[in-house]
């Protein structure tokens, strides 16, 4: 529904790129990716926009707009005329207003300056070139614990190590943390999408809570993609991924998505869905030969909150389970290690190769 609504109101207006506007005008910018929201702070004003929604909110009163703001190619956008008329608004406020906010009004005039079209490929139909992979959790977040090891530090020697093959290979690759530091979820997508990525790659290792009996019975890698959970098995995952955000007193956190939220999603997820399979399918085909075997059927589906906000295909890889001695004492070795991050790069390769014939194939 938002999708067809930006089609038709953004045919004949000239968009600006939100992010910038805001920097242009001397605002805050923050994204709620959930709510599709996204608000402009400046020193006096708030100014709250949605997409697929006609309407901004000025300091709490509502303003008609002249075309719904739109996200593509991982930025808002939202109709020049609509931003002159704001930012012109809230210029004429604070010069109004007898506090001395000349930095901000002087700042603000230039807003109709940079203009950009939407282009018109994105993540998912274009070729993939920029493969933005995420190592889970991070300084504070040790993620799940397994006997000798903690989830943050495997997860993230085993993305470097997959930056650098990936880079050999060509392509431009974004690492969401490269040290040890803690990240929000929500933020994650939000440098993802800032990076125009075309690959989402959120990097993982399973764990369970049980006896060892069981624990040492467990094993194997596992793909998840964003989608309704179909198990109970697949939901406690999500859970257990989402648990940080909550932990952590993130904005917007919460462990399951409310069925509005799915409803929310549905047309972003069913445009990079097909993707988001496909590089599945070439994970799977990579990760055969390994080491570690395959859990299940290896391939689920649930609300991880760290997918949620991606403008591209998106898959949650999970490596292991560092519960289990077997697969922790692989994940922990350099060369575990290594043979992982080659499976995952084996399998971008051959991600980018499928969207290319693909791409072929409708004559592009
Ligand atoms: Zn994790």
């Amino acid at each position: 529904m938002f999708v067809v609504g930006w089609a038709l109101s953004f045919a004949d207006v000239t968009a600006v790129d939100a992010e910038a506007l805001s920097k242009r005008v001397g605002a805050s910018f923050h994204w709620f990716p959930v709510q599709k929201s996204f608000i402009l702070v400046t020193k006096k004003d708030t100014v709250k926009f949605a997409v697929g929604i006609p309407f901004a909110s000025i300091n709490g009163k509502s303003l008609d707009l002249a075309a719904s703001p739109a996200l593509e190619d991982g930025h808002l956008w939202i109709a020049e005329i609509d931003a002159n008329k704001i930012f012109a608004n809230v210029q004429a406020q604070s010069s109004a207003s007898a506090a001395p906010v000349k930095a901000t009004s002087s700042s603000s005039s230039k807003v109709a300056a940079p203009v950009t079209k939407p282009k018109n490929e994105t993540a998912g139909t274009r070729e993939v070139k920029t493969i933005v992979i995420d190592p889970g959790h991070g300084g504070k977040d040790t993620g799940a614990q397994g006997k000798k090891s903690n989830e943050k530090d495997i997860v993230l020697s085993v993305s470097k190590i997959l930056k650098k093959e990936l880079e050999a290979e060509g392509f431009t690759v974004k690492l969401t943390r490269d040290k040890d530091v803690f990240i929000e979820l929500g933020q994650r997508a939000n440098l993802a999408n800032q990076w125009d990525g075309d690959l989402f790659i959120s990097i993982h290792c399973n764990a369970i809570d049980a006896s060892e009996e069981r624990k040492k019975q467990i094993q194997g890698y596992h793909f998840y993609v964003l989608r309704a959970p179909e198990s109970e098995e697949d939901k406690a995952i999500a859970r257990r991924e989402n648990k940080v955000a909550t932990l952590y007193g993130e904005k917007n956190a919460k462990e399951e998505l409310s069925p509005l939220e799915w409803f929310k999603l549905e047309a972003r997820l069913e445009k990079y869905k097909q993707n988001s399979y496909m590089f599945t399918e070439e994970l799977l085909k990579s990760f055969e030969k390994g080491k570690i075997r395959k859990q299940a059927n290896g391939v689920g589906g649930a609300g991880f909150m760290v997918l949620v906000g991606a403008m591209m295909p998106a898959v949650l890889v999970e490596l292991g389970f560092i519960s289990n001695p077997d697969d922790e004492a692989y994940m922990m070795t350099s060369k575990g290690q290594k043979e992982m991050a080659e499976h995952l790069s084996k399998a971008v390769a051959s991600y980018k190769d499928a969207v290319h014939s693909y791409r072929e194939t409708l004559g592009r």
